[in-house]
């Protein structure tokens, strides 16, 4: 069956088994583009040209006493990256009018650390209470690391519409990655952010020495897990971490691994998030015939490319972005 078959098997219901899966990872690479043409069948099928934008603010950053291998924010890391607590209220707030001027649909308010405090939490609160009421539109995603029911709650009644957890890699690969948490802290997280009714936004790392059978578990994860938003990480390797050493990925790679998560789960929000610009180089466009949703501006401690540069590649490919009450502004943009 050919790629554009199986994709309009998806459209209708199918579900497509892990061999199918792994094949995609081993498609042949004169034959990506047939294989990016059959998963736009279907990310056009549920989304049609619309593009999401998202924006990280890194409101606490460094001093973290986990020891996940690829993150530069680990007191294991000797990386070189500003470690600061978190941020105040009014900061994180003004972040957020600032990326309503720049068309972002989601907000993402991010923190260092295995665990917020309910003071840490207090403040994100507070500030996710004043940007409801000032920002209009703007939705909200918190990633704070483990939290409690009681602290999830908090934080849905204060308007946070999402909750980024990643799985980050397979059960089988996660000692590998990390060891001072377990894949299940991370599934009950959000299991939790599910419970209190917060939109689960929960996704991977690719290249940090999984296998594809890891990579196709860590799709069918996430379609279990029913996670509404999907970024897809690829790991940008920052001297000091553990993964230093990684070598990069393909650009044909990360098209493949885009198109499985597609596949596999066809109706979510898949982003290509870290990463994109150091793996995906000159074809990061072909990856928004996949995802449809990407981060602007940069990253927690690795830089993302000029903003100005995303908005011209969406507008160069035709698609729109999504959740934009401006659109006759957006040509302010692109200076074309
Ligand atoms: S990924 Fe999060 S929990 Fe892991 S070391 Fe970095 S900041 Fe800490």
């Amino acid at each position: 069956m050919s790629w554009i078959e199986l994709a309009k098997k998806v459209i209708a219901g199918y579900r497509i088994s892990k061999e199918e899966a792994e094949q995609i990872l081993l498609t042949d690479d004169n034959e990506v583009l047939a294989l990016v043409h059959a998963a736009y069948e279907i990310r056009r099928h549920y989304y049609g040209k619309k593009v999401k934008l998202n924006l990280i603010i890194n409101a606490k950053s460094g001093l973290c006493p986990e020891d996940c291998g690829y993150c530069s924010q680990s007191l294991k890391s000797t990386a070189e990256i500003p470690k600061y607590t978190l941020i105040s209220k009014q900061t994180i707030v003004e972040g957020a009018k600032e990326a309503k001027k720049n068309k972002i649909g989601t907000y993402c308010i991010v923190m260092s650390g295995r665990r917020p405090t309910n003071r840490e939490v207090d403040t994100v609160v507070s500030a996710v209470q004043e940007i409801k009421e000032e920002v209009n539109q703007l939705k909200i995603c918190a990633c704070l690391g483990l939290v409690t029911e009681e602290q999830a709650q908090r934080l849905k009644e204060s308007g946070v519409d999402r909750f980024n957890h990643n799985i980050n890699t397979s059960s089988n690969h996660h000692s590998f990655i990390t060891t001072t948490h377990q894949y299940d802290d991370r599934v009950n997280t959000i299991q939790i952010l599910k419970k209190v009714g917060i939109s689960p936004c929960s996704g991977v790392i690719c290249g940090m020495g999984e296998t594809n059978k890891d990579i196709v578990d860590m799709a069918f994860a996430l379609h279990e897990l029913n996670a509404d938003s999907i970024p897809v990480n690829f790991l940008h390797s920052i001297p000091g971490t553990k993964l230093e050493n990684m070598d990069k990925l393909t650009p044909n790679t990360c098209l493949k691994i885009l198109a499985l998560f597609r596949f596999v789960n066809p109706t979510k929000e898949i982003r290509i998030s870290g990463g994109r610009e150091y793996n995906l180089r000159s074809m990061q466009n072909l990856g928004l015939f996949i995802a449809n949703s990407i981060f602007v501006g940069d990253y927690l401690t690795t830089n993302g490319q000029q903003a100005v540069e995303d908005y011209q590649m969406i507008h160069d490919l035709g698609f729109e972005i999504e959740e934009d009450p401006f659109e006759t502004e957006s040509q302010d943009f692109l200076n074309v």
